[in-house]
């Protein structure tokens, strides 16, 4: 008998090749394998076997076997073949996605041992140090953490070879064997009791074990939704299972995932984009081998390879991040959710904010909504107010009675936080003389003034120059910032302030390793300080100090075009005010805005944001939008709007419209983009399965055509953006 094996290959090609397999060789679907293709040798990945070739092709031969079992576990190829389809996103390339990088570049599924450090225990006398005071830095890192920690991480905090072997020679600290064997040398905690409300959550949320359930966890903020998460886990993961925990982005909660291991220990592996190729080698083979991890990762932990599935948990679960913007534009969020139908195994949403479609999808019966509406340490939820700001005098932003609001907080010795929506010192330069505004030469976007490093960048692409002196256009010294940014708003925070600590938050100040573990832990150590920043500083931070937030403009969401402006507007303000009066103290928040009467900021000082979450899905039915609709945008991009838009069209008129609606083709709202034109077409259908019929015949019909050098296309099933 001769067995014939289908590969998907990492390639950006749809379909899938045949070959033979060798005599004598075992096969087997997720295995890697080496094969010919074109010219070259290279991985591929088995995804099926069929009996006997069709007569009369000659298939080419598999080459070799490069692991004896496997790679990807039958449930992962399962998941991964449902969301190559569901995207329409070439298979190749989404099982390769799946696999850490040695394994995509044919190397071996093994490991080489890392050497794991930790301080001995117990401590011997530490005055032999003396004054190296680096060592001693050192030392008191490794005892901070829970679990032996490799090589490769302790060099990366910025420490040496050097230190390491002097503790050593010390006695102070040792290696320990394989990584999976180390033990944790600290005590973990006791997990806090639950509160009374808490507890209901939590009996709300049992699952029947080994079955596929979601519950959508509303809670609101500082209701102590991972407290839940932990006592979650401890009564239903068995003691031998798996279990994920997506969060929104790792490097944002170092709190979580310590707070995670305090009580877990070594069974917690973290997941994200910042680990190297060992580092992912090492939690891959740990979870494709069974061991009983528990993963906190971001989105693309989804495709980790577990095989013992007991418990998934999606933490703000409305956060925008769950979704890949380019390429394999999958949700980590719903792929999660199916993940759990696949492994029968209870999945968990959590979110003080929750997204429209889970809400709807609970509505429908789909998914099971626990309340939890009150905060762990008792604190009331803090009270919202409007704050008019049409003709009131601004300063960097902040109206008088916003700035005396700060004032008096800091005061009272406590802490103040600045929202505001854009990084930078300024969004706009313009010149007050001719009216001229700088503009980035690739796209159809203008240039931010970034103050610290005196330059012009544009948010949209790499563009960068310095800041001209005078208008570029009538010379001009009337040549001015317009508009807030981080940086203005924070200058006048230490013109004001000059004895607080003003500590800025955005992805300017937090680009470096660990600098947001540092401002997060100055933070939480309570001295009266204003912290300002961007989105950054909403997503799920513990700061128990905080009494007072300010938004320094709400009003950027409410007029759109994009139809999830809205709900990404109630979400963010409800987050942001969710950092205030956390612990016991009460919060305050200021919202600034010049459309104080419009009803959605009206709706939202009630305090409801199911409420207003639920006017929100009345407006997205009346007017035939997700989730009542099934939504995709075809997008294009070329080198000339007219290519562009005329593959659209002719996409248009090559698709069969029963049952579908279609908008465009129109050109994105930033139409050029680093010098690419982008336009695109929206589809919606009254099912997700037939506009999933109709984006599939439409691919392959794409895939057949010839295009313009310059055109790129692709679709973006469940669109987050729609600009
Ligand atoms: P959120 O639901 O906003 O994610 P957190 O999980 O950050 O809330 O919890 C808010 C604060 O309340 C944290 O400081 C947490 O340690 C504390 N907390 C939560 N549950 C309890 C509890 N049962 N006992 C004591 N403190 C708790
Ligand atoms: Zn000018
Ligand atoms: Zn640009």
């Amino acid at each position: 008998m001769t067995y014939i094996a289908r590969v998907a290959i990492p390639r950006p090609i749809r379909r899938q090749f045949d070959y033979l397999v060798p005599q004598g060789l075992s096969v087997h679907p997720g295995q890697r394998v080496q094969v010919p293709f074109g010219r070259q040798q290279i991985t591929g990945l088995v995804t099926a076997l069929h009996q006997q070739a069709p007569e009369g092709f000659a298939l080419k031969t598999i080459t070799r076997a490069l692991d004896p079992d496997p790679a990807l576990p039958g449930e992962t190829l399962s998941l991964l073949s449902w969301a190559a389809a569901y995207y329409q996103h070439p298979i190749g390339e989404c099982l390769f996605t799946a696999l850490p990088p040695a394994l995509r570049h044919g190397k071996p599924a093994q490991l080489k041992e890392a050497i794991h450090w930790q301080p001995v225990a117990p401590l011997p006398d530490t005055t032999i140090l003396g004054r190296a005071k680096k060592q001693q830095e050192l030392l008191n890192w490794l005892t901070s953490q829970v679990v032996a920690v490799d090589q490769q991480t302790i060099l990366r905090q910025g420490f040496s070879r050097a230190q390491l072997l002097s503790l050593q020679q010390k006695g102070l600290i040792t290696t320990t064997e394989a990584p999976s064997h180390h033990t944790p040398h600290k005590a973990l905690t006791p997990l806090p009791a639950l509160t009374p409300a808490q507890q209901q959550a939590l009996a709300a949320l049992a699952p029947e074990r080994d079955k596929y359930s979601c519950h959508l966890l509303y809670g609101i903020t500082g209701s102590g939704k991972t407290e839940v998460y932990l006592h979650y886990l401890k009564q239903h993961l068995a003691d031998d299972k798996q279990a994920m925990v997506l969060v929104p982005e790792i490097n944002l909660t170092p709190q979580t995932v310590a707070r995670f291991q305090r009580y877990f220990g070594s069974r917690i592996l973290v997941w994200h984009s910042a680990l190297n190729d060992s580092e992912r080698l090492a939690a891959w083979l740990k979870l494709r081998q069974g061991e009983p991890i528990i993963l906190i990762g971001t989105r693309s932990a989804v495709m980790m390879p577990f095989t013992r599935l007991g418990a998934i948990i999606v933490d703000e679960e409305h956060d925008s991040s769950y979704k890949q913007g380019e390429g394999f534009r999958y949700s980590g969020r719903d792929l999660a959710v199916y993940r759990g139908h696949l492994q029968q195994c209870p999945v968990i949403l959590g979110s003080a904010t929750p997204s429209l479609e889970s809400l709807h999808n609970c509505q429908q019966g789909k998914y099971q909504l626990v309340k939890l509406e009150q905060r762990a340490q008792g604190a009331s939820p803090p009270t919202i107010k409007l704050l008019d700001i049409r003709s009131r005098p601004l300063e960097g932003g902040l109206s008088r009675p916003a700035l005396s609001a700060i004032e008096q907080c800091l005061n009272r010795g406590e802490q103040a936080l600045v929202f505001v929506n854009r990084r930078g010192f300024a969004p706009v330069m313009m010149c007050f003389d001719c009216g001229h505004i700088e503009e980035c030469p690739r796209c159809d976007a203008r240039l931010t003034y970034h103050r610290r490093d005196h330059a012009l960048r544009c948010h949209h692409c790499e563009y960068q120059a310095p800041l001209p002196p005078n208008c570029p256009s009538c010379k001009s010294e009337n040549f001015k910032p317009v508009g807030q940014g981080t940086e203005r708003t924070e200058d006048t925070l230490r013109q004001q302030f000059p004895n607080h600590p003003i500590i800025r938050v955005d992805r300017d100040t937090t680009r470096h390793k660990n600098s947001m573990d540092k401002l997060v832990a100055q933070v939480r150590a309570g001295e009266p300080c204003v912290l300002v920043g961007t989105q950054m500083l909403t997503k799920g931070h513990d700061f128990p100090a905080v009494t007072l937030v300010v938004a320094v403009n709400a009003d950027g969401g409410l007029f759109s075009v994009d139809f999830r402006a809205p709900e990404q507007l109630i979400q963010t303000l409800v987050q942001v005010s969710g950092r205030a009066g956390r612990a016991k103290r009460p919060g305050e928040v200021i919202i600034q805005t010049c459309h104080s009467e419009h009803p959605l900021l009206q709706q939202l000082c009630t305090g409801h944001y199911l409420e207003a979450a639920e006017k929100l899905l009345v407006e997205r039915s009346a007017s035939q939008l997700p989730p009542y609709r099934a939504m995709a945008i075809l997008r294009a991009e070329a080198a000339r709007m007219e290519d562009s838009i005329a593959f659209l069209d002719q996409a248009r008129t090559s698709m069969n419209h029963t049952g579908l609606t279609l908008w465009g083709p129109l050109p994105a709202l930033i139409a050029r983009r680093a010098d690419r034109f982008r336009a695109q077409l929206i589809i919606t259908g009254d099912h997700k399965s037939a506009l999933q019929r109709a984006l599939q015949s439409l691919c392959n019909s794409l895939d057949m055509q010839k295009l313009p050098n310059s055109l790129k296309w692709q679709v973006d099933m469940d669109p987050t953006e729609t600009g």
